[in-house]
């Protein structure tokens, strides 16, 4: 043993000093309680489509259990390139600039590390994410978080990016429509972050998980926009749109550099994306306006219940345009958000996030995720009511 030291003493730093994620802690809570309303979970409640549950069976049965390329199945990135370039703007070449896989969190992971250098800043805008931070700290980089506001409908500016640039920022993370925030990005509000992108000479990483969850205009992608895709790693997935989070399916698009830098760690630390699950989002792919359609519908009536139930039970909120998130404001009962959370937990049986699990921006807020039924929304917006006109009694 190494002298005194503890097991804890002898982690690797990176890794001890980061916190463990703030939903983490809120579920495990949540776990020991019953009859509890969720609002807290990012992930949709529709089954994954059923054509998609048969085929996976089918290619169980047909014997798909079998490592398959590193870079994942050549016919469904071939498959993946076709969608990307209608839905997003972008032509990638199947062959060197696509690699599936296990999820957009791998993705993430992968194309950070490709990037950092022990030192590198890398930008990115909170509140987001639960993993953002403790990725780039993973790769040993430094992340230098911009704030959005809800003044701003969350949406992140060029001044707010001027404001936090220095000669040492190499990477700008971004994630519209956003988590925690459903705040969406238009064409010109991209514009002009693809103008300081090029003015600093940065990477960019784009999580674009929730692309097709977009409830008032088309979703526009960063590499549709002139310059973009060659200095970007596009990342796009099938947990939210096709509720398939288990099947543990993501896909990276970049120019053929970043692609094989990704792909050299990929091929030491997973081989390939599972074999049956590559399978189902090839078959996700046959039909992706039907599947999704009707999901998207079905979020927008959510959406507007329950963002105008907020705002009548007078909290302020700005609009969710995409994701399933709305991030109300709670700052005027004097609790912390942690507080509130808690206390709405334990006193009504409701779980929504504190808005601090996405950065401390999140101070004052609370995010509410609509990936539940109408009838669960409806009686999670009867209980807060009665208790935030406790805590105005009180
Ligand atoms: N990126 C964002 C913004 C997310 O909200 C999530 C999941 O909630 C992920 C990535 C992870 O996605 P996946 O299930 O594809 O790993």
């Amino acid at each position: 043993m190494n002298g005194s030291l503890s097991l804890r003493d002898r982690l690797a730093r990176q890794v001890r000093d980061i916190p463990r994620s703030g939903i983490r802690d809120f579920f495990d809570i949540v776990s020991t309680m019953r009859d509890v309303i969720s609002l807290s979970i990012g992930e949709p409640d529709f089954d994954t489509p059923w054509h998609v549950r048969e085929y996976t069976v089918f290619a169980l049965e047909r014997g798909a259990t079998h490592y398959t390329s590193n870079l994942g199945y050549l016919e469904l990135r071939r498959a993946l390139s076709r969608y990307v370039a209608q839905q997003f703007g972008a032509e990638y070449n199947p062959e060197t600039e696509i690699l599936v896989t296990v999820g957009v969190s791998e993705a993430l992971d992968l194309a950070l590390r490709a990037l950092i250098n022990p030192g590198d800043e890398v930008l990115y805008h909170e509140p987001c994410y639960v993993s953002y931070r403790a990725l780039v700290l993973f790769a040993h980089g430094v992340p230098v978080a911009v704030e959005t506001r809800p003044e701003d409908g969350f949406r992140l500016t060029r001044a707010m990016l001027e404001a936090r640039v220095t000669p040492r920022t190499k990477v700008l993370l971004l994630n519209f429509p956003n988590n925690p925030t459903g705040a969406v990005m238009d064409r010109r509000d991209l514009e002009d972050i693809a103008d300081f992108v090029r003015k600093h000479d940065l990477l960019v990483i784009t999580d674009e998980i929730y692309a097709e969850l977009t409830y008032d205009a088309p979703h526009v992608s960063l590499v549709s926009l002139p310059g973009m895709r060659e200095r970007t790693i596009f990342l796009h997935g099938f947990s939210k749109a096709w509720a398939m989070t288990g099947f543990r399916l993501g896909y990276a698009c970049a120019p053929p550099e970043l692609t094989e830098a990704m792909m050299k760690i990929h091929q030491y630390t997973m081989l390939c994306a599972s074999s049956l699950s590559q399978k189902a989002a090839l078959e996700a792919l046959t039909r992706p306006e039907q599947d999704v359609r009707e999901m998207v519908d079905e979020y927008r009536r959510r959406r507007n219940f329950v963002a105008s139930a907020l705002r009548d039970l007078g909290l302020p909120c700005s609009q969710p345009r995409g994701a399933f998130y709305a991030f109300p404001e709670i700052r005027r009962f004097g609790l912390t958000s942690k507080e509130f959370a808690l206390r709405l937990l334990q006193e009504e049986k409701v779980a929504a996030v504190p808005g601090t699990a996405f950065g401390d921006c999140g101070e004052g807020f609370l995010r509410c995720a609509y990936a539940t039924g109408m009838e669960q929304l409806k009686e999670a917006m009867k209980r807060l009511g009665r208790f935030i006109a406790r805590l105005e009694k009180a």
